[in-house]
């Protein structure tokens, strides 16, 4: 398999891909691998997980340079991104033996009940490629904590991020034949889905997802989905410095050039800030520098995927056609590398694509509203469901429409943020079951109780 560097169009590796030989064996070793890692004690997983997060720690320039040289996000993204997957391991394993321990529920005279929480067995973890530290982290590490064997399938335009993580997994204590590395597009992630795997763990688009999960239905084993958003953030009235909030929130649509699940993508601020909000965004934006990822200062990199450009030219004209007005961008940057001018677009609306489907890219669309309830009414009105956001001095009325929302993460007065103490979930089209947090801890077990009697 060719991987190109996206921001230079060259060809930086030719890599072997998984078939369904190579599949099954490793398939076969996890299995075997599994019984035994599972006996070795919490805490000594514990530390061997610790070990993992100390040596991405330590390699950290030369991982930000792979991760940069495949997806093309600026090298400086690239390290907040492993120490973030790092703040990650440290939680979910300072925590791990608080809620994978066995439970003593009742201890009574005669009679004791406990939960134990055993391992779901092998397990597929089938990624996405925006962010593959952080996403393969929330799956792979709680998976493993819990004794489970991980054939990690990383996103063909992140498999070489892919296999550093095996190696440094490896390095740090965890069996050969406990974690492997699926390489591959398509046709080996369909190669998993056709393995009998204990449990299918899938970060990706809503399309990806709804076919994954109807294929391993009928195995009957745990299955679940992080997918896409279309995240909204309301702009209240009531804000105290418009000038501070509207840069705060550029940079939530556009960190990571908008390719983040949890990246603000529709925007509705209030009609008597507006024109101030809108100002202050765009100049802002203009200060971030676009070039090549490998810079220091690069704010935008270029895109990781060349069919990224097409769609968000089409988002962009539909919305132009049907009267939205665009600010700024608006177009891809003619060149070498796949990059798309940072896009702000407003006179927006429901009826346009850009404010109903994932853009992904750095496209915005902002709207006037007149009051909480419009701005309730379109924030509603989506298929999606990860994440939502209210900036007002308020937190009660921020709350109080925030709850009103079908949302698995709500924030005030911040956006686009991930915490390893509170769950991860989407609903809707954002997909369903958790990750991070107890939750996501739990999610790789399953409970088995106990009434011992005697
Ligand atoms: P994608 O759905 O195209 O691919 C995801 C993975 O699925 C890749 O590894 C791919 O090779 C594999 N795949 C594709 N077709 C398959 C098939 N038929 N069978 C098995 N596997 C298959 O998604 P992507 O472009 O890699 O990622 C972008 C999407 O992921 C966006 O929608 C983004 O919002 C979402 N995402 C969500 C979260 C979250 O936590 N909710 C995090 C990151 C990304």
């Amino acid at each position: 398999m060719k991987i190109i560097n996206p921001s230079s169009e060259e060809i930086i590796a030719d890599i072997a891909e998984d078939n369904e030989q190579s599949i099954k064996k490793k398939f076969l070793e996890l299995k075997v691998g599994q019984q035994d890692w599972r006996k070795i004690p919490l805490k000594d997983r514990v530390k061997i997980l610790q070990r993992f997060a100390e040596l991405l720690k330590a390699n950290i320039e030369s991982l930000a340079l792979v991760l940069t040289s495949e997806v093309g996000k600026p090298v400086q993204q690239s390290r907040n991104e492993i120490n973030g997957a790092c703040t990650r391991i440290l939680w979910l394993t300072e925590n791990a033996l608080t809620y994978l321990a066995d439970e003593t529920m009742i201890h009574q005279t005669g009679l004791t009940e406990k939960i134990v929480y055993e391992p779901l067995g092998v397990i597929a973890n089938i990624s996405a490629w925006n962010y593959p530290y952080l996403v393969g982290v929330n799956v792979f590490v709680p998976a493993l904590l819990a004794g489970n064997a991980v054939m990690y399938k990383p996103s063909e335009y992140s498999s070489l991020t892919g296999l550093e993580i095996e190696k440094l997994l490896k390095q740090a204590g965890v069996p050969s034949s406990v974690f492997y590395v699926a390489i591959g597009a398509r046709a080996v992630g369909e190669l998993l889905l056709n393995t009998s795997f204990d449990g299918y763990f899938f970060t990706g688009s809503y399309k990806t997802g709804k076919y994954i999960y109807e294929k391993v239905a009928f195995k009957m084993v745990p299955c679940q989905c992080e997918l896409g958003g279309k995240d909204p953030l309301y702009v209240a009235d009531d804000v105290a410095d418009v000038k501070a909030v509207a840069a705060g929130t550029a940079d939530g649509a556009f960190y990571n050039n908008g390719q983040s699940c949890c990246a603000v993508e529709r925007i509705y601020v209030h009609e008597s800030i507006f024109d101030q909000y809108v100002e202050a965004f765009v100049k802002e934006v203009k200060t971030w520098k676009i070039g090549k990822p490998t810079e220091e200062g690069v704010y935008f990199g270029s895109l990781s995927r060349k069919e990224q450009i097409a769609f968000l030219q089409a988002q962009v004209d539909e919305a132009f056609q049907k009267g939205a007005k665009i600010l700024m961008g608006g177009k891809a940057i003619s060149g070498k590398g796949y990059y798309f001018e940072p896009t702000v677009l407003v006179n927006v609306d429901h009826s346009m694509s850009v404010m109903r489907e994932e853009s992904f890219g750095p496209v915005i669309g902002i709207m006037k509203v007149k009051n909480d309830k419009e701005a309730i009414a379109l924030m509603k009105d989506t298929d999606y469901g990860l994440t939502a956001s209210v900036y007002s001095c308020d937190q009660l009325r921020a709350e109080n429409i925030l709850q009103q929302i079908n949302t698995g993460t709500g924030y005030w007065n911040c956006c686009d943020r991930v915490s390893a103490a509170v769950p991860w979930s989407g609903r809707n089209h954002s997909g369903f079951g958790a990750t991070l947090s107890h939750a996501g801890l739990r999610a790789f077990s399953k409970p088995k109780a106990y009434h011992l009697r005697g």
